[in-house]
């Protein structure tokens, strides 16, 4: 909150802090910069990710010109208080070339592509929405909760078939039609794969 920043350890780079910025989403590192404390001031207040430009010499909010501003989730110090870490939901792309992250999008972390599970969701979502023509999900949606919970059996069964019986490539496929059936059915009891995932978080810290 405000009142911290002036427990920052703002003497160390003549008034600058590293600031990285992080996706919320996919804790993907999106860029790095620097902040002095009225652009950290600016940031909070405004909920945009604001840095100091050394290149430009003033504050900048990232996307300003652009509209791919950085909206911030949360901020924390180090433990020596001489750096932030930038929690933020993109608007766009984060970097001027076009790609996520400052760093290129070819380095991501093993658990980025489970993220692409929440967007399966909104994808779910969108096709109920608008029913597009020939939409496998808008059809099987329309035959309601039992034909959705025999499919989620169905391909269960034959996950278990391929395991036992099959190459890893029908085991993976298999797997995907489970998922997809089992993200469907859940939607159509209004609970979603975040729900489960949560619900497997909250058991693993029962249990520690
Ligand atoms: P924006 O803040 O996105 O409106 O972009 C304004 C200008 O800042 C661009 O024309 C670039 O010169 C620069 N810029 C934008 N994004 C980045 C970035 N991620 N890292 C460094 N410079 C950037
Ligand atoms: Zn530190
Ligand atoms: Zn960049
Ligand atoms: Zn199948």
């Amino acid at each position: 909150n405000l009142a911290q920043i002036r427990t920052l350890d703002w003497e160390k780079g003549d008034g600058l802090l590293p600031a990285i910025v992080q996706d919320c989403a996919t804790g993907q590192v999106l860029m790095l910069g620097f902040m002095n404390a009225e652009a950290l001031r600016t940031t909070l207040e405004s909920g945009r990710v604001t840095f100091f430009s050394r290149s430009k010499n003033r504050l900048w909010t990232k996307g300003e010109t652009s509209g791919h501003f950085l909206s911030v989730v949360a901020v924390a110090e180090d433990c020596d208080k001489d750096s932030l870490l930038i929690t933020a939901r993109p608007e766009g792309p984060t970097c001027h070339n076009g790609t996520d992250s400052c760093f290129g999008d070819d380095i991501r972390s093993e658990a980025a592509g489970l993220s692409f599970l929440a967007r399966l969701e909104s994808v779910l979502a969108q096709r109920i929405a608008d029913r597009p023509e020939g939409s496998y999900t808008a059809r099987l949606w329309s035959e309601g909760t039992t034909r959705i919970a025999q499919k989620v059996g169905e391909e269960g069964v034959e996950v278990a078939l391929a395991a036992v019986t099959q190459a890893d490539e029908r085991l993976v496929s298999e797997s995907a039609d489970l998922i997809f059936h089992l993200a469907l059915l859940l939607k159509n009891r209004g609970l979603s794969l975040a729900t489960v995932v949560a619900e497997l978080e909250q058991r693993h810290r029962a249990k520690p």
